[in-house]
């Protein structure tokens, strides 16, 4: 079987900052870490354990709803139910752990007597069993677990015919199928929260992106934000962006006396890839004026069209001086 809970042995004392020599440590530096005994919450199979009051938990989900239940089981009669629906974005993990949560603090609440809470879920068991759980309510047990030392913790085997362990898996199911079910608030899983907020923000990214000035030859290939890489070369992105070794971007900038290619026409990115006299090993098919976006995103997205581009820009790197007109 499992060990459950590990003992831990006190951590090795650590010497305090700016201490001055080492000296013999005082007891008063030894961190005890608490625990909680093997004895006291198990991993073992519980199904054997028929005295004293036993108390069942589940949680539960379904397409239709999250739901986490108790039921208090003496002799063979159950004594006490109770069920409460949760939203449908909390996991079963959370309901696992809130049905365990409110087992405890029930347990609490009666007369000291023999008393065993059986769950058949390892995961809730060993976060409870864990004082520095990143969960809040599995911390809330431990605490509560630490100071009721008669309260005691087993898993039990699912669907082997304990009645109790069957009456908390039906009163879970049905808070999480019935609509209307008095609901308990629960903060939403780290899980949901971190999907949410990257749809939010790429949403507003989007919103940015779609209305903005600036990029907007970009935007034309790249009409939809991401966060995946889009893995264009340098040269790739100088041609697509149109901020290359082009006569047409340099004149703008006043990089260049005249915004025209030594042929005669236009220095543009696309006379460069189409029509251009000096680059006919690089040409491609030219687009109709109106076709020109569309041209671009079918450049954009072709692999062999992209190497052209890639080898035309590495030409108009090394060959600049044959691009610009003869200033005589
Ligand atoms: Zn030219």
């Amino acid at each position: 079987m499992i060990s459950p809970v590990a003992l831990k042995s006190p951590s090795v004392p650590l010497r305090a900052r700016n201490e001055g020599p080492m000296t013999s440590l005082s007891p008063k530096n030894t961190v005890l870490e608490l625990h909680l005994s093997p004895t006291q919450i198990s991993l073992d199979d519980g199904g054997n354990i028929n005295t004293g009051l036993r108390i069942y938990t589940d949680g539960s989900k379904t397409e239709r709803g999250v739901g986490a239940a108790f039921c208090v089981l003496t002799d063979v009669n159950i004594t006490h139910r109770w069920s409460t629906r949760l939203s449908l974005r909390n996991t079963v993990f959370q309901a696992e752990i809130l049905a365990l949560l409110k087992a405890v603090e029930h347990a609490v609440s009666l007369p000291t007597q023999q008393l065993t809470i059986l769950v058949d879920n390892q995961a809730s068991i060993n976060s409870a069993a864990n004082p520095k759980s990143h969960n809040s309510i599995a911390r809330k047990i431990f605490k509560l677990l630490h100071s009721h030392p008669h309260i005691r913790v087993s898993w039990i085997k699912a669907h082997a015919g304990h009645i109790g362990n069957e009456e908390a898996d039906r009163l879970a199911k049905e808070a999480a199928e019935t609509e209307n079910f008095p609901e308990t608030p629960l903060e939403l899983p780290k899980s949901f929260i971190k999907t949410f907020l990257r749809h939010k923000m790429l949403a507003t990214w989007q919103m940015a992106w779609d209305d903005g000035d600036t990029g907007r030859l970009i935007h034309n290939l790249i009409p939809k934000v991401s966060l995946h890489p889009i893995n264009w070369t340098r040269n790739e992105v100088l041609f697509f962006t149109g901020h290359g070794p082009f006569p047409s971007f340099l004149h703008r900038f006043n990089l260049a006396e005249t915004s025209f290619c030594s042929c005669g026409e236009i220095g543009t990115p696309i006379h460069y890839a189409t029509v251009c006299l000096l680059t006919t090993s690089y040409h491609m098919a030219p687009p109709s004026q109106q076709h020109q976006p569309i041209w671009f995103r079918r450049v954009a997205n072709n692999s062999t069209s992209r190497r052209k581009i890639h080898n035309l820009l590495h030409f108009l790197q090394r060959e600049t001086s044959l691009f610009r007109p003869d200033p005589n």
